[in-house]
């Protein structure tokens, strides 16, 4: 499904190389998770991923069910199915929440070649997806995360992905800044999200989101590289003993 070979990125404005070879699979139905120090590059991946300014390929290929992403604009990427939720969600004054879903969902179900979606069915999937991740109506009206706490933020872009049915979603420090219920409640929704037909990738600095998210596949990140992969108890030794280990073992 994912498929990362070799990708090697630099910033655009300075001759720094960040990414030096990252290779990753993603298979559907499967939660891989990427952890790593500080500065190892992790959200470099996800910025490249989906598209953002700023960074050049070097080298390497990223592909979505065997279709090139580094080729596409952003609303490309979403339109074929790869959803991001950032550690700093953006906020966009003056476009309402739910306007903002409409027309993301209708621009990926004319990108499928799908009819746009009714009033009416709109509203009750949103309806119903917002109580399930206990989501206040309100917030709905409200501008895109606009003088949302951090909290409502993120339950904001598991609302999204809910909403827009991703085939690849890519959670970037979801859990930073979130308390243990707002955790909870996130990592539910993802997990209500775990599908056959659906891979996930989870980035953490931290163990303790995989243990409400149970990876299949966890990857260690360092210097632009993934280092080791291993399955969950490779988390586990991350919180028992820090990065530290792992990467003199690996050096
Ligand atoms: P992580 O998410 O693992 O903490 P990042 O991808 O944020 O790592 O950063 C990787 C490295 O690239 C760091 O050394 C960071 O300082 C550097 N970096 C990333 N983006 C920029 C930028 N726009 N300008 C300067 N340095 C950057
Ligand atoms: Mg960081
Ligand atoms: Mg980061």
């Amino acid at each position: 499904m994912l498929e990362i070979k070799g990708l090697e990125v630099k910033l655009e404005e300075e001759d720094k190389q960040i990414l030096r070879g990252v290779d990753l699979t993603v298979e559907a139905g499967k939660v891989h998770a990427i952890m790593g120090p500080n500065g190892s590059g992790k959200s470099t991946l996800s910025y490249v991923l989906s598209g953002r300014d700023g960074y050049e390929v070097t080298g390497g290929t990223a592909t979505l069910d065997g279709e090139d992403l580094l080729d596409m604009d952003p609303e490309e990427r979403a339109a074929i199915g790869l959803f991001l939720a950032f550690q700093y969600p953006v906020e966009i004054p003056g476009v309402g929440n739910m306007t903002f879903l409409r027309t993301a969902v209708n621009a990926q179900r004319k990108a499928r070649g799908q009819e746009e979606v009714s009033s009416k069915d709109f509203l009750a999937m949103i309806r119903d997806k917002a109580k399930s991740l206990k989501i206040d109506p309100e917030m709905l009206k409200r501008p895109v995360n606009v003088g949302f706490s951090g909290g409502e933020k993120k339950r904001n872009e598991i609302l999204q992905m809910a909403m827009l049915e991703p085939k690849m979603c890519i959670l970037d420090e979801t859990d930073s800044g979130l308390d243990v219920d707002a955790m909870k409640l996130v990592s539910d929704g993802v997990n209500a999200l775990r599908d056959e037909g659906r891979g996930f990738l989870v980035i953490t600095h931290y163990q303790r989101l995989l243990n409400h998210i149970q990876p299949d596949v966890v990857h260690i990140m360092s210097d632009g590289r993934i280092v080791k992969t291993g399955g969950p108890e490779l988390a586990l030794e991350v919180e028992e003993s820090g990065y530290g280990n792992i990467l003199g073992e690996v050096a």
